[in-house]
């Protein structure tokens, strides 16, 4: 095979004799007498002008920097390696009583599989059902029967339903065996906050996520734990977005009524990020909407324990 500037080379794999002229503007222009030398001998060009960023793309997409490029590129190649999950973390089913035809346990799992294809669910019932042991013990049960590995990842989650300013919290945990913590009356007419909750999930390895921030479900930011409270949820499909005031979905002082179960302006995302909060976002349906509002996570591993870890880095 011809080169430029006359250099000629032997090509394993070539059929017949293939030319390769550079014009005066660098550009090649190969010849060959089949469809087949034309493809090996461009393949041979690209390599012989652009080998270095054809290994710098490789490398890139496949994280291998940091083996040639050192230990400061490591952050950047284990951030390449992450997979992509998506899910619901907020959604209730009928044993929450809340009469909105949200469907069954069973449907719930079927929605999640089957319509919207994803990764992983949460199915917070109210107290899995205000602290009645049979609907917990069918909750857990559930999700074990559900979990299918690699594929989809039911969580073990439930919501606690307190009133503004203490507010509507998510929770969920790694593992099974977890009743939720029951809410004490004075939690329920906020004389104390969310400390008893805190302890409770460093204790059995679980989150806690606020969401309805900004309604009569909200709350004025009062607490937060960054170790156990690192998310909120800041738009769901059946009701608003909570992330700033007259934020697209979200209500403003001028239309406070478009706010959904009530107007807490107190409760609005900005406000726990000007309090110095580091809080993730994450969206979901909560009653009955499909297909509108859902959360992505980063992760390397997709087990119950890494998706906690995979939230923080979220
Ligand atoms: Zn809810």
């Amino acid at each position: 095979m011809t080169a430029p500037h006359g250099g000629t080379f032997e090509l394993p794999g070539l059929r017949e004799p293939a030319e390769i002229v550079v014009d005066r503007w660098g550009v090649p222009h190969i010849y060959a007498r089949n469809t087949y030398d034309a493809f090996r001998a461009q393949g041979f060009n690209a390599a012989r002008d652009r080998l270095f960023q054809i290994d710098l793309w490789h490398r890139r997409g496949l994280g291998q920097l940091a083996e040639v490029f050192g230990p400061t590129y490591v952050e950047q190649d284990r951030a390449t390696r992450l997979f992509l999950y998506r899910g619901d973390m907020h959604r209730h089913t009928d044993v929450s009583q809340d009469f909105k035809y949200d469907g069954s346990l069973l449907e719930g799992y079927r929605y999640g599989i089957d319509a919207a294809s994803f990764d992983y669910i949460s199915l917070t019932d109210h107290q899995t059902g205000y602290d009645q042991e049979f609907t917990w013990w069918e909750n857990q049960q559930l999700v074990d029967l559900f979990q299918v590995p690699g594929f989809f990842t039911p969580l073990f989650g439930s919501e606690r339903s307190l009133r503004f300013p203490n507010g509507h919290r998510n929770t969920i945990f790694a593992h099974r065996g977890v009743r939720p913590l029951p809410i004490p009356p004075d939690e329920a007419s906020a004389k104390v906050g969310a400390a008893k909750l805190y302890q409770y999930l460093k204790k059995n390895n679980g989150i806690s996520m606020p969401h309805s921030s900004a309604t009569d479900q909200g709350t004025d930011w009062r607490d937060n734990d960054p170790e156990v409270e690192p998310i909120v949820e800041i738009y769901q499909g059946y009701r608003n977005s909570y992330e700033y005031e007259g934020a697209p979905k979200a209500a403003s002082a001028l239309n406070p009524h478009a706010q959904k179960s009530g107007w807490q302006p107190q409760g609005f995302w900005w406000n726990a990020l000007a309090k110095g909060y580091k809080l993730g976002v994450q969206a979901s349906s909560d009653h009955w909407s499909t297909h509108i509002s859902y959360a992505c996570l980063l992760t390397d591993n997709f087990t119950k324990k890494h998706e906690h870890e995979g939230r923080d880095n979220a």
